[in-house]
């Protein structure tokens, strides 16, 4: 009983055969098997190839020698046409070479006239050969599926790591576009310009093509998309069963990686923050108490001359700790409910000069030049805040300038609103932290800015305030040495 489970119920059967008693045996001798089907007996080439397609059969049996056609053609025909289908002869004679060749050509078997029983042994090897080609194929297919709709990019490699076949989603993470063939390269081109990583994944793909690869390794690299980016991923790495190729897959992780730097940043900054704040209040209490101790203490005789100076510096030291704590609220109110405004409309000019003025005295002893290019005349502003934005400006670049060199201020009527500059002579700013000293608790790192005292959210604030009135700020290397800061406030 001929049993399977792909092949429909019934079996279609295209018999070539010009006699219709041969054809007639087959056809019981099949029959006497249980087998269910439904012939269709042609004599013609003509017939022959058009029952191929319309037909369409699952099986052929074909005499070898027809009178206007023969067996050999029709098997090329059917060869060519549709290779799925199983072809056997059912011959009269056939010499033994004769067999092999068309064996070699395509054919499935062959069974002699005079030995009929073989038929159907050999109808049921076929078919379950069918059957076996078509699992497979199946097969190959959902794996050819899941390779290609994975998420995952992935790749086959073949010694040396030349790639064999890629998915999709491996010419996705590299640049490649969908229809294009396989990226020709070798994979360890496409890992991370000679850095490290490339020894590291020759070590792992040793270890996979030595140890069976029975378990993937996996491991961190790089590797250079097509546009020059350098791409962070998780790979890991199998050898295929009964072979020297791996399988390769890798996950892109670029942006996790970025923000894991960012975040490894921020704590450090964090922590750089809690010891520089810490040392800023320590300093102002340090002086507090030392002068408090003094004073209370009925031993020591203060000299009469000496007690206005103690007096400012207890003062200078409440201030500065008065400083320190506006700054934080002001920062923990930014980053809880923004910048919030209460606009005015000012005369630039006159909020220029006033901050260059200096009334309150922090900047006393540093006369500030201020030069108009070009009237801007009324801004709307927030005026506590635009004051509070220029008189940081200033106090820095008092606090960074050596004694004496002069501080200035210009203002002129910029393409966007009013442009102020706040200029200064001093040790200036690498082009590295130019963008940075704008970030929250960033200081320069080196001796000279280290000296002076501050926690690194003056310009952060300053930031805050410009970008709420739509201005934009920014720092500039001055000619001639110092720095430059310039903003610009929209009218
Ligand atoms: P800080 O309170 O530390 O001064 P800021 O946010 O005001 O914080 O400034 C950030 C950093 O930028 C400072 O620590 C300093 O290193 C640098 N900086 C600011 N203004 C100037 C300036 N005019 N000249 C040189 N360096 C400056």
């Amino acid at each position: 009983m001929i049993t399977s489970r792909t092949m429909p119920e019934e079996l279609r059967i295209l018999i070539l055969e010009d006699n219709p008693a041969d054809a007639e045996l087959a056809q019981r001798e099949l029959e006497k098997a249980g087998l269910s089907f439904v012939a269709s007996v042609v004599a013609t080439r003509w017939e022959f190839h058009q029952q191929l397609d319309a037909f369409d059969p699952d099986l052929i049996l074909s005499d070898y020698k027809l009178p206007g056609f023969d067996g050999i053609s029709a098997m090329r025909i059917a060869v060519a046409e549709r290779p799925e289908i199983p072809f056997i002869f059912v011959t009269g004679e056939m010499g033994e070479e004769r067999a092999i060749d068309t064996l070699k050509e395509g054919a499935t078997d062959y069974v002699l006239k005079q030995r009929l029983a073989r038929l159907v042994p050999a109808v049921e090897r076929a078919l379950a050969e069918v059957e076996e080609k078509s699992q497979r194929r199946r097969a190959e297919e959902n794996y050819r599926t899941v390779f290609e709709t994975t998420g995952t990019a992935m790749c086959v490699l073949v010694e040396d790591s030349v790639v064999l076949s890629a998915n999709q989603g491996f010419k996705r993470l590299l640049g490649y576009a969908a229809g294009e063939p396989e990226p020709e390269v070798r994979f360890k081109q496409v890992v991370s310009r000679g850095g490290p990583e490339v020894e590291d994944f020759d070590r792992y793909h040793r270890k996979v093509l030595s140890e069976g690869g029975r378990d993937p390794v996996f491991f961190e690299t790089r590797v250079v998309h097509r546009d020059g980016r350098t791409l962070d991923v998780l790979a890991s790495m199998g050898r295929l069963p009964g072979t020297r190729n791996s399988v390769l897959s890798l996950i892109d992780v670029t942006r996790e990686k970025k923000y894991e730097g960012e975040l490894k940043e921020r704590a450090e900054r964090l922590r750089d923050f809690l010891t520089v704040a810490s040392h800023e209040i320590r300093h102002p209490i340090t002086v507090i108490k030392g002068y408090t101790e003094m004073l209370g203490d009925g031993d020591i005789k203060i000299p009469e001359d000496m007690v206005p100076d103690i007096y400012a510096s207890m003062n200078d030291a409440a201030d500065r700790l008065t400083r320190i704590v506006t700054e934080l609220m002001d920062v923990s109110r930014i980053e809880d409910t923004g910048v919030e405004l209460d606009m005015t409309s000012c005369e630039t000019k006159e909020l220029v000069l006033e901050a260059a003025a200096d009334e309150h005295g922090a900047r006393a002893a540093r006369h500030v030049e201020v030069e108009v290019l070009s009237d801007p005349g009324q801004v709307m502003v927030d005026r506590a805040r635009f004051m509070f934005v220029l008189e940081q400006l200033l106090d820095n670049a008092d606090k960074y300038s050596p004694e004496g060199s002069p501080v200035s201020v210009t203002l002129e009527a910029g393409p966007d609103g009013p442009l102020i500059s706040v200029l200064d002579r001093g040790p200036g700013i690498p082009e590295s932290d130019r963008e940075r000293v704008f970030e929250r608790f960033y200081q320069v790192e080196d001796a000279l800015h280290h000296s002076k005292p501050g926690m690194g959210l003056g310009l952060y604030i300053v930031r805050q305030v410009v970008d709420a009135h739509g201005g934009r700020i920014w720092c500039e290397p001055r000619e001639g040495g110092g720095s430059a800061f310039r903003f610009s406030i929209p009218k």
